[in-house]
């Protein structure tokens, strides 16, 4: 069996104490993978080796470290059907969403590669005659990143790519029960050329591993995508040592459907972003407000597109939608839809396993379309993270915007309408980090990512994302 190992100082290693956990497919619960799991120790070995690698790295000149990087995403397309295989297999998301992710996550590295040579200064006219005032930006120092399971390639290419451009190093931590694809991806950068100790990768769990790399003070950045319960916990800790942090955090994203909007069009683009990666996404379509007079009409077409989905392993060809990454995810879905049954919804579609043999060991489920929901309702005001699409009907836009503003999330909305006026107003009132007008995705390599209220805050993606890394030096000179 394949045994995914750590990466500290160049060298593929084992743990310390020689722990080794076993990665299981979500879609039948066969072994997958052996990892080798590390702890505190491996962490601070880790955080040492990247200490050590700073000053050489970070005096390295950005062109050269750009040439690491453009040879690390030409390894990563070399080597898609391999990384994308292994995704598949931890995580459940279809081959197919498996590629186009390690393809995305290569183009990152191409991106920052360049970006990292756009690391302007400013030269400031100064108060008085005899002064001048510089700015440059240097880099952080060790960078510390932490992702989660239901994006672990693109979510660690979003970090590492800008951390390592922008002379940071690195020690990164996969999520421990998905780290194949994501350590695959970190080695190509490794074998690309990037100096021993540039960039590391650490196996455990969260409470351990993420634990030592946010307290100790070797890290001078965390950058962080993961629940908000745990962002809160890393804010608190980081703020021992005053530490640089960014925090993606989780979402609860309004789609609004006026009465205007092509209802084919918002119903292709809402079938897509409610259930891709079976709804596991942070900025996934979790709450539906449809104007009344085109209720009906958006109500049955997105039924219609629901049902044609197919379920089933994500190795298999034509499949829409994998199973579910875990038990436990599977079962917050069945809780929120029960209590959204129990306080007066009704089920159009979905809302429960899918029947036969082939289901019976995967953590499948059918997606799922809600009627008659309401703000008390833990599927409006949680974050789901399963495959289901809440649906309310409103009269006019203002109660829209209050319906999909009524959250402690702030990371995507979304509306479709053909109307100019409508776009405008709506896009400055709508409280959300990214939004996304007539589109599914508010993810764009070139423009900045991120969330307001407890979606977190820092940015990343585009120019905003090596900033996350750098420090602002001001030089005075007088004469
Ligand atoms: P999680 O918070 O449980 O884990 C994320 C990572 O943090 C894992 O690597 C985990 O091992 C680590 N971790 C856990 N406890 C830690 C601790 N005390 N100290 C340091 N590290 C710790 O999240 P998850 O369940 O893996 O991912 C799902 C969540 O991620 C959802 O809430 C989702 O909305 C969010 N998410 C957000 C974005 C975004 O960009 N805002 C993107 C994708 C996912």
């Amino acid at each position: 069996m394949l045994r995914s190992k750590m990466l500290i100082n160049g060298e593929l290693v084992d743990s310390i104490s020689g722990r080794i956990e076993i990665i299981y497919n979500p879609a039948d619960q066969e072994p997958v993978a052996e990892v080798s799991t590390g702890s505190r120790d491996d962490a601070r070995l880790a955080l040492q080796s990247a200490q050590k690698a700073f000053s050489a790295w970070s005096s390295t000149h950005s062109n050269w470290r750009a040439e690491i990087l453009h040879e690390a995403a030409g390894l990563v397309r070399r080597r898609t059907d391999e990384i994308a295989t292994l995704l598949t297999q931890e995580q459940g998301k279809p081959l197919k969403d498996a590629r186009k992710e390690i393809l995305a996550s290569a183009d990152v590295l191409d991106y920052y590669a360049e970006e990292g040579k756009r690391n302007f200064g400013e030269w400031i006219p100064a108060s008085s005659r005899n002064s001048r005032s510089l700015v440059i930006k240097q880099p952080v120092g060790v960078a510390a990143i932490i992702t989660p399971w239901n994006l672990p390639v693109d979510l660690m290419a979003w970090k590492v790519g800008p951390a390592l451009a922008s002379g940071c190093t690195v020690v990164a931590k996969p999520p421990n029960l998905a780290p194949l694809a994501a350590t695959a991806f970190i080695q190509a950068i490794n074998d690309a050329g990037a100096l021993p100790g540039a960039v590391n990768v650490v196996h455990g769990p969260g409470s351990e591993v993420g634990a030592e790399l946010v307290e100790n003070s070797i890290s001078r950045k965390i950058a962080f995508t993961g629940e908000t319960a745990t962002g809160r916990w890393i804010m608190e800790h980081a703020a021992l040592h005053i530490k640089r942090i960014s925090l993606e955090l989780g979402g609860q994203s309004p789609l609004i459907v006026c009465r205007d909007a092509s209802i084919d069009k918002a119903a292709d683009a809402c079938v897509q972003r409610a259930f891709f990666n079976m709804g596991q996404l942070c900025i996934s379509i979790n709450r539906i407000y449809v104007a009344e007079e085109v209720a009906d009409e958006f109500i049955s077409k997105l039924v219609d597109r629901t049902i044609r989905l197919k379920v089933g392993n994500g190795l298999e060809p034509g499949v829409d939608l994998g199973p579910m990454f875990s038990h436990d995810q599977r079962q917050k879905t069945k809780e929120h839809i029960a209590d959204a049954i129990q306080k007066g919804a009704k089920i159009l579609c979905g809302g429960h396993e899918p029947e036969g043999k082939e289901y019976e060991r995967g953590f499948f489920f059918l997606p799922t379309v809600l009627v008659d929901v309401d703000h008390s309702m833990r599927v409006m005001r949680e974050e789901t993270f399963g495959p289901v699409a809440p649906i309310m009907r409103f009269k006019t836009l203002d109660d829209a915007i209050d319906l999909a503003n009524d959250t402690e999330y702030g990371l995507a909305s979304y509306i479709f309408t053909n109307d100019l006026t409508t776009a405008i107003q709506a896009a400055e009132k709508l409280e959300a980090g990214g939004i996304g007008i007539n589109v599914n995705n508010v993810a764009e390599l070139q423009a900045p990512f991120g969330g307001w209220k407890q979606s977190g805050f820092g940015r990343e993606l585009g120019h905003y994302g090596l900033e996350e890394y750098l420090e602002i030096k001001h030089i005075r000179f007088g004469f």
